[in-house]
């Protein structure tokens, strides 16, 4: 089955499954009120995003000058810096680390790029025991499943559901006592694994420093108690300065999760030094392009670098609220993952996800680092078609349709015809469960001239 048959399939499911749409509406709603809460912090929010759009956009415009800065600076301080062009070298970088280390257990802190290159299920190849430590993703791991969303990754999961999962009993059916419960299993593998892995959520040129955000405290610990730190993360995660954060800090928080601020926020500037008590023995930063480079080709997308993967534009995408995260069966969903995934992966696969959009513009006007999401999925239909990757049937419709609203005669034409012709081209990809829009008995034009004769 073809991505795309499987997307449609899954869609149909995802869309009809009432229970997980109630749990996502409870899940969002909630988001919305912290959310607005959050965003009183700013006195002048145009010109907050405007500085965080701006910070970032500098960084993508100027990647190999920050990447190398970044590198210089965080090798001074005894951290190391490997170049992945794609998943499998970066794969390779990490089986020569686990080579010369033999950890028997791995600590993970939630991360989109280890998502990326598939590195659960090498690590659980090689029978090491991995533990993830953020709370969302463990849930996600035990429940053998991708995240749903990036930021809150088990957001399909009631309370119940995850009671259940996890094999608590019903005495323990609140959120708080399912994180304190989980949080005491989590934390003996801290200090038994001799290798933490995190992502990173941005990493700061100017002093040579990665920042992690996170609210549990899970990367902090899974940073400081093994030997070796290696953080796995996109090219396009560097910020020229330190300064910057001042603004994108906030603006993560408050387009994530609605707070003011992330509770735990850390600079990590390296392995730890002679005079220091805490830290990693050893600390590796492994940037990775997999296909970001495609990206940055692209003069109008290239702008979808820029996301601080905050998920606000999943939260309010029609789309994504219907069908929920793993109908894309991709690592990135919602209207960002529909971008950027045709491009950094592949567009032969993923194309359609461009197509998996209302194009009402919610992502765009939601984006705190105003990515145009609509018109880059606009522009990613554009870039396919003229590749010649139309299928026939998909151009026989358009041309069909085209020939239909050009002719006059044919628009005037009665009802019942024009209801039949459209019922005809479109009936698949209108699908069954809905009811096709009826012509009007009078075109707007034969309505028109009743009115006003042929007077223009
Ligand atoms: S595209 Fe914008 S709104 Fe969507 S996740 Fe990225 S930064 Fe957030």
């Amino acid at each position: 089955m073809s991505q795309q048959e499987r997307f449609f399939e899954e869609s149909e499911k995802k869309a009809f499954d009432k229970a997980m749409r109630q749990k996502i509406e409870t899940s969002l709603s909630n988001y919305q009120k912290n959310h607005a809460l959050g965003l009183t912090q700013f006195e002048n929010l145009a010109l907050a995003k405007e500085r965080a759009s701006y910070s970032r956009w500098r960084a993508i415009e100027s990647l190999d000058k920050f990447l190398l800065e970044f590198e210089n600076n965080f090798a001074r301080r005894g951290g190391k810096v490997i170049w992945a062009p794609d998943a499998e070298s970066a794969l390779q970088e990490l089986e020569n680390i686990i080579s010369a280390l033999k950890p028997d257990e791995v600590v993970m802190s939630k991360s989109m790029a280890t998502e990326e290159i598939g590195l659960a299920a090498f690590l659980e190849k090689k029978n090491i025991v991995i533990t993830e430590t953020d709370l969302g993703e463990y849930i996600q791991q035990q429940a053998k499943e991708k995240p749903f969303h990036p930021v809150v990754p088990a957001m399909h999961q009631s309370v119940d559901d995850i009671a259940a999962l996890l094999h608590m009993d019903a005495e323990n059916n609140t959120a708080e006592k399912i994180a304190a419960e989980t949080g005491e299993k989590i934390r003996p593998h801290f200090t038994a694994s001799s290798l933490g892995i995190t992502g990173a959520n941005f990493l700061v040129a100017d002093i040579g420093a990665v920042s992690i955000t996170e609210n549990e405290g899970n990367a902090r610990m899974g940073t400081s108690w093994p030997d070796v730190h290696v953080v796995i993360a996109g090219i396009e995660k560097v910020i020229p300065a330190v300064g910057d954060l001042e603004v994108l800090l906030p603006i993560l928080a408050t387009y994530g999760t609605g707070q003011r601020i992330t509770a735990y926020n850390s600079l990590l500037l390296g392995p730890r030094m002679s005079d220091e008590t805490d830290g990693p023995k050893e600390m590796i930063v492994i940037l990775l392009d997999n296909g970001r480079s495609n990206l940055l080709e692209k003069q109008e997308q290239r702008q979808a670098l820029k996301c601080i993967r905050c998920g606000a534009c999943l939260n309010v995408c029609p789309i994504f609220k219907t069908i929920g995260g793993q109908a894309y069966g991709t690592t990135y969903n919602g209207p960002i993952g529909a971008v950027i995934t045709p491009i950094q992966v592949n567009s032969k696969d993923y194309k359609h996800l461009s197509h998996a959009s209302t194009l009402c513009g919610a992502c765009t006007d939601v984006c705190p680092v105003q990515i145009p999401l609509h018109m880059n999925l606009l522009a990613n239909r554009r870039d396919f078609n003229e590749e010649g990757m139309a299928k026939g049937q998909e151009k026989m419709m358009w041309y069909a349709w085209k020939k239909g609203v050009l002719d006059r005669k044919k628009m005037n034409r009665g009802a019942g015809m024009k209801n039949f012709f459209l019922k005809t081209i479109f009936k698949k990809p209108w699908g069954e469960r809905r009811t096709f829009p009826e012509f009007a008995p009078k075109s707007f034009n034969e309505l028109w001239r009743e009115k006003h004769g042929d007077r223009k």
